[in-house]
């Protein structure tokens, strides 16, 4: 099968930087061999079927529990507490301090960032952002672990049910990914993910309700463990499907990457996709961060404040109404009139009415009628 690659490229960062061409790249390499059938290349892993059907179904269950009030609240807010923090060494460590270099952060820091990402079970820093910078290069393509063109399931879990697709380990190894090798927080994180593991994803999580406010095991282990991970989990999830599905693509009507403040809302802030993949290099992840749909964001700010994070990269407003002239879809958001992000096209389809009374009253200094008018046209 030819794969499903797309003849408008994307990912340009800066505005005279020649556009990369990495899907021309998968086009020529699929044409000299001979096509196979998606089923062919990606078997369904029944063994994580069945294990994501389990672990589902016990957090529906526990679901069940909780509102029948048989978990202590206190249990609740733990498992809120290991969902902040894990989704931050996820949103914050592997995605922007490592996956896009968005700004630095001090040793104490990273070593922090790294001991929280383990919480979320979502592999280790390396492997994730290896993944993500792929996802970021070949976006849409099968080299693209969660081609979103291949339907809103795949993108969200199906992936995850079947083996990856050969480019995506093929074109991965063209990502460079020596920075992050070259650093040892990375380095041992990846080398002891699973000696740390237990501790942080099952053993911390279930000891701290049991013997802080003498919560069941049972409770502790279905609330703080089963169903935090799988909210989690489908709170990543949504960045790749809803945030490639559904939204306004201001900066890039080419990608399918969109802007979704609902998917930003409950991931931390990750859901302004489109201008994410238009500019992965700024720390907030959006034009229009606020710390209530961006709290990845927030924390990125605190450790600024404290001294932990430096350089702290975002976009020239320049830069941003350029591309989102070229190629956006006209939806970008300004407050008002007299923005200067207002674009040239949008100021020139204005209507604007009594203009004589306004002119006059700005010409002649008139006081203002009743109506807010210029009482006396000049
Ligand atoms: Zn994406
Ligand atoms: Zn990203």
């Amino acid at each position: 099968m030819a794969p499903n690659v797309k003849d408008v490229t994307s990912g340009v960062l800066y505005e005279h930087e020649e556009v990369p061409d990495y899907t021309r790249v998968i086009a020529q390499d699929a044409a000299k061999t001979p096509p196979k059938s998606y089923r062919e290349l990606q078997p369904i892993l029944w063994d994580r079927v069945v294990a994501h059907a389990l672990v589902h179904l016990t957090a529906i269950y526990t679901l069940t529990l909780v509102f029948s009030g048989e978990v202590k609240l206190l249990t609740l807010a733990w498992a809120g507490v290991l969902f902040f923090l894990g989704s931050m060494g996820i949103l914050v460590g592997a995605h922007r301090l490592w996956s896009h270099r968005t700004f630095r952060a001090k040793l104490p820091t990273r070593i922090a960032l790294a001991l929280m990402q383990v919480i979320s079970w979502q592999g280790s820093i390396f492997r994730w952002s290896v993944d993500h910078r792929t996802h970021h290069k070949f976006v849409e393509t099968d080299a693209d672990h969660v081609n979103a063109r291949r339907g809103f399931f795949f993108s969200h879990i199906g992936w995850l049910l079947m083996k990856k697709h050969p480019d995506v380990a093929k074109y991965g190894k063209m990502v460079d990914m020596s920075d992050m090798i070259a650093d040892p927080v990375v380095y041992y994180q990846h080398k002891y993910y699973y000696a740390v593991w237990p501790f942080m994803f099952y053993l911390i999580p279930v000891a701290v309700p049991m013997y802080a406010w003498g919560e069941t095991h049972t409770n502790a282990f279905l609330v703080a463990v089963v169903l935090r991970f799988v909210v989690g989990l489908n709170a990543t999830f949504l960045v790749n499907s809803a945030a490639h599905a559904f939204g306004s693509r201001p900066y890039d009507a080419t990608i399918a990457a969109r802007e979704n403040p609902l998917v930003s809302f409950i991931v931390g802030g990750e859901g302004y996709h489109n201008y994410h993949h238009v500019f992965p290099w700024d720390y907030q992840a959006s034009e229009i961060g606020n710390y209530v749909t961006n709290p990845a964001g927030m924390c990125i700010d605190f450790l600024a404040a404290i001294g932990q994070a430096t350089d702290l990269k975002t976009v020239n407003k320049d830069m941003i109404n350029a591309r989102s002239v070229r190629t956006g879809d006209g939806t970008r958001p300004v407050w008002g009139w007299g923005d200067a992000d207002l674009s040239r096209e949008h100021k020139g389809m204005a209507v604007i009415s009594n203009v004589v009374e306004e002119l006059g009253q700005a010409r002649t200094g008139l006081p203002l009628g009743p109506t807010g008018c210029a009482a006396i046209a000049g």
